[in-house]
């Protein structure tokens, strides 16, 4: 009920939640109740999470926050889904996100931009008068005093996940389920200050999930601290004879690495994310990092990806091509929106011209180019061999005995709702995501965790970069940084 009353509060400025789902909440909650008195209760027994729309909710709105699935409650839930409500978890309802996962700031929504709860602070410097004497026979000794003013622009929460990330750093949830194709969830807990893992691919299951680029998509937790986001990826991960990428390994209890003595480490720092132009405050927030493991005993050694500058580049391409593929089936007829027109492929081009929204046509678009006859090799074929260079430099990066890599989360702090450089330029968009792309190509596990804020007092992240399926190293690191 808190936070049924927190969203109906908040969720007006913030629009985090795109439905509410009140009386199943409710219901959930009363069945909790039952279990835990019974001492049956699951490991998330009546916590009450907030769903992403790009997880299938059975009978419940999922429309990956998109106009041409207008309407469409599957009849299924996805696996990740299922397996929180095994466990006893509660859905609040279904967070907003960039139409299909596209996009760095959650502008792209069918249903509007997602606000970011924090705000810009300015530091005012007060001079105070030499001596004063008051009503109250108040005398002071003069000098100078800080005091912060906060500004009232809007801020975007980062993307695409940008309702997980608001919602759970507004305290309208106590977690949520987020996806990451190319940074959306660690951009968003970054500029929201809060944690966000995306797991190992294959950790998850994708089934249910509605497909964005299939295999770059994984699924992971947004939570406010370290532990909140173990506990709730071992719940959410599991093999799944429905996903044939997700992987039969067993669950580790990711909570117990948590506490665990980091000394004798080996932690790289890679120069290739020393990107031009980073602000000072990017730059000391690494160094404050380095620092914080170093005092615990890790040993920081500096390594080479060589081809990191290709990463970003190589990901839009493969993704884009990716997803031309998958949203092909919006067809009119199997989902959604229909539009009628004098025949039927009129009513394909009718449907989806008012279905997809302008950077969804664009990477269709992108998608179908670089796919196409002619063009296949010099591009989508060029990218996926990039994509192999990339994963072989985190290899022999590991091969040489580093156990984890630490890097700024992104370029800047959360920026104000519709900025005009990013409103005008896609491809400085796309610049948000140069330090989390690189660990989707390579299929290894990524997490974002709170480390401080910049000079106007907004939050900023660190990734750490992990071996494949090592997520309990990511845990363990990320709370010493915590
Ligand atoms: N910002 C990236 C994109 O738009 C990543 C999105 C994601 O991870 N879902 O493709």
């Amino acid at each position: 009920e808190a936070y049924l009353t927190a969203i109906d509060r908040a969720n007006p400025v913030l629009n985090a939640y795109v439905a509410v789902t009140a009386e199943k909440a409710r219901y959930m909650a009363k069945t909790s109740d039952t279990r835990l008195a019974k001492g049956e209760g699951g490991a998330l027994e009546g916590i009450p999470l907030g769903i992403k729309d790009l997880f299938a909710t059975e009978g419940i709105h999922t429309q990956a926050c998109s106009h041409v699935l207008d309407g469409f409650k599957p009849r299924y839930e996805s696996t990740v889904t299922s397996n929180l409500w095994a466990d006893g978890a509660v859905m609040l309802g279904k967070l907003n996100m960039d139409e299909f996962a596209m996009g760095s700031s959650n502008e792209t929504s069918y249903y509007g931009p997602v606000i970011n709860p924090w705000r810009r602070s300015r530091v005012d410097t007060v001079v105070m008068p030499t001596t004063h004497q008051g009503d109250g026979g108040f005398v002071s000794a003069g000098g100078t005093k800080t005091a912060r003013t906060l500004d009232n622009a809007q801020l975007v929460p980062g993307g695409s996940s940008g309702g997980s990330a608001s919602s759970v750093a507004a305290f309208l949830c106590a977690g949520a389920t987020a996806t990451d194709t190319g940074g959306s969830i660690r951009q968003p807990a970054a500029l929201t200050g809060t944690v966000g893992i995306k797991p190992t691919y294959g950790r998850c299951s994708r089934w249910g999930i509605v497909a964005f680029a299939s295999s770059l998509d994984q699924a992971g937790p947004i939570a406010r601290d370290v532990r909140d986001a173990a506990i709730l990826l071992k719940s959410m991960a599991s093999v799944d004879p429905k996903d044939t990428t997700s992987v039969d390994r067993p669950v580790p209890n990711y909570e117990a690495a948590i506490g665990k003595p980091i000394k004798g480490m080996k932690v790289g720092i890679p120069k290739e994310y020393r990107v031009d132009g980073m602000p000072e405050d990017i730059e000391a927030l690494w160094q404050k990092g380095i620092a914080w493991l170093k005092d615990a005993g890790a040993e920081i050694v500096d390594i080479s990806l060589p081809h990191t500058k290709y990463a970003l580049p190589a990901y839009y391409i493969v993704a884009p091509a990716e997803a031309s593929s998958n949203l092909a089936r919006y067809d009119g007829v199997r989902y959604g929106l229909r539009v009628l027109g004098k025949d039927i492929v009129d009513m394909y081009e009718k449907t989806r011209a008012a279905g997809f929204g302008r950077e969804v046509k664009r990477r269709i678009m992108i998608g179908t180019y670089v796919l196409s006859a002619g063009y296949y090799d010099a591009y989508y074929l060029q990218a996926q061999k990039v994509r192999t260079l990339i994963k072989r430099d985190f290899e022999n990066v590991f091969a040489a005995g580093v156990d984890i890599i630490l890097t700024p989360a992104t370029p800047s702090a959360a920026f104000g709702i519709a900025d005009e450089d990013m409103a005008s330029d896609p491809v400085k968009m796309y610049l948000n995501d140069i330090f989390t792309v690189t660990v989707n190509m390579a299929g290894l596990p990524g997490i974002s965790v709170p480390a401080g804020l910049d000079g106007k007092g907004l939050p900023l992240g660190l990734q750490l970069i992990g071996r494949p399926f090592d997520e309990e190293t990511l845990f363990q690191t990320a709370n010493v940084i915590e």
